[in-house]
């Protein structure tokens, strides 16, 4: 068994302020692995104390220094890469070798990005070169981040690092279900000599430590992702200090399949889907088939939902691993027998556990068909390895069903026709399209529209979340 019972807090692992035990599941044999405290409003005080008290000299720093300090923890990053992807693999149940291609290197690529955007970033300019007026950007503060556990280290290097990069002082709470992870990274930044207060890690759960820091007085912004629910808890938790908040919730994708898409389209969409057992805010959950390819199009959906193996995290290869915990277990089988209840029709997978596992968080890739878009499944955000689909007959009503969601964040779409694909993308209301399975490059925003959240992490627009913006006139 772990012993992660210590916070980090300015410079040093320390004790809590009370004994708060609470055991980290490893979701593939439902045991414990690893304990940690749950903090205090204590615990939290002191951590934001030490990031104000440092937030003096930090924010004085050159960006030369920062960039120093950021290319150092890179190298750690890489040196301790295979020890991230073990912690992520037992915390929340990604299969090893996916972990180490997805979940580990966005680590990576992130401090590579960021760095990379530093060295670009102007935080002083002139209005411009008529006007004697003068730009400078500011660090906003001590900044409270809060992250989810589905992509443990994603989340975090997309906060940690631009908050760092701009001269800004942290706590981290991390997911109290995943929380290794960002303790290692915590390690790393000890390692790299970080000065001390900079960054603070406190863990706890979303009323204790979460909400300290939401309310707290001397946090100058909170950057939170994870669920729509604690988004919005945390908006009116922060109201009364009128702190910056920026929110990365939750998503329910639509990925329309016309009937001109290149022929893998429909098993591409699976994959997707399945991809980390359905755990992605972005996961194109809704799929969209036009109405003369439909027969076609469920035949290969659930062929493909039935070539996707299930098994523990710690094996080799490209299956998908279990959901991370009980409570989202229960939540997503609940979900599935909804949509048999609501008259949807099971094409693979179901509500029982895969037939080569008997114990662990393990779901089998779920199809339904002749899904309609008023359907719990269709609404609601299951983040489980579960897809609805759902047939069209014009365009417009392909993009009038993908918005019919109060969600905003990825969409997707399917046709070889280019004038389409960019006449659709710019109709669907999400802070991403995805046009015939091209990724997005990193340092390209990622957040967004209606209740999936505001404000655009990533590249230059995650520096400028953490930046005030200060005019200054008679400057020349
Ligand atoms: P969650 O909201 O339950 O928890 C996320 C974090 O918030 C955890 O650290 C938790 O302890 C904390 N928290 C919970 N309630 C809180 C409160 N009232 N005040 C302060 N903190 C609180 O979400 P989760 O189950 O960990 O993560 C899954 C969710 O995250 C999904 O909805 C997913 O779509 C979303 N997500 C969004 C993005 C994005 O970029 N938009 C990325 C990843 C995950």
């Amino acid at each position: 068994m772990l012993d992660k019972r210590n916070f980090y807090i300015n410079g040093k692992w320390v004790t809590p302020s009370k004994p708060n035990d609470f055991e980290v599941i490893n979701p593939s044999n439902e045991e414990p692995f690893a304990i940690i405290s749950l903090g205090y409003k204590e615990d939290t005080d002191a951590a934001v104390d030490a990031a104000k008290n440092a937030f003096s000299k930090w924010k004085e720093t050159s960006k030369e220094e920062r960039i120093s300090l950021l290319e150092k923890l890179l190298k750690i990053y890489k040196k301790r890469f295979d020890e991230m992807t073990e912690a992520i693999t037992t915390e929340m149940g990604s299969p090893i070798d996916y972990s180490s291609s997805t979940h580990t290197v966005s680590g990576q690529s992130h401090l590579e990005d960021f760095i990379l955007r530093l060295k670009e970033f102007n935080f002083e300019e002139h209005f411009d070169s008529k006007s004697n007026n003068y730009i400078s950007y500011e660090p906003i503060g001590v900044c409270g981040l809060i992250t989810p556990w589905n992509w443990p280290i994603n989340q975090i290097a997309l906060k940690v690092i631009p908050a760092i990069a701009t001269g800004c002082t942290m706590i981290l709470k991390p997911s109290e279900i995943a929380p290794v992870s960002a303790m290692l990274f915590a390690e790393m930044i000890d390692e790299a000599g970080f000065p001390s207060g900079v960054f603070n890690l406190v863990n706890g759960d979303g009323a204790g430590v979460g909400t300290y820091i939401s309310a707290h007085p001397n946090v100058d912004m909170v950057s939170f992702t994870g669920s729509t629910r604690a988004g919005r808890l945390i908006s009116k938790n922060a109201a009364d200090t009128i702190k910056r908040v920026c929110l990365e919730l939750g998503g329910k994708g639509g990925n329309i399949v016309f009937a001109d898409s290149y022929p893998n389209a429909v098993r591409d969409g699976i994959r997707n889907v399945m991809s980390n057992s359905g755990q992605s805010c972005d996961a194109p959950t809704r799929m969209l088939v036009e109405k003369s390819i439909y027969k076609r199009a469920i035949k290969e959906a659930a062929d493909e939902a039935k070539l996707i193996k299930v098994d523990l995290a710690s094996k080799r290869g490209a299956h998908i691993g279990p959901v991370v915990s009980k409570t989202q277990y229960d939540k997503i089988i609940n979900l599935i027998k909804s949509g048999i209840d609501e008259g949807a029709t099971l094409a693979a997978g179901g509500p029982d556990l895969p037939n080569n596992l008997n114990k662990g968080y393990f779901i089998k890739p779920t199809i339904f068909t002749n899904v309609t878009n008023d359907m719990q499944i269709a609404k609601k955000e299951i983040f489980g390895p579960v897809l609805s689909i759902i047939s069209f007959e014009t365009e417009e009503e392909a993009i009038k069903i993908t918005n019919d969601t109060e969600y905003g964040l990825g969409n997707y779409l399917q046709t070889e026709d280019k004038e389409k694909a960019k006449r659709v993308a710019k109709k669907l209301r999400s802070g991403v399209v995805y046009i015939n399975g091209n990724a997005a490059d990193a340092g390209t925003p990622f957040g967004g529209y209606r209740q999936s959240g505001n404000g655009r992490e990533g590249g230059t627009w995650g520096l400028e979340e953490f930046l005030e913006v200060k005019t200054i006139t008679g400057w020349k």
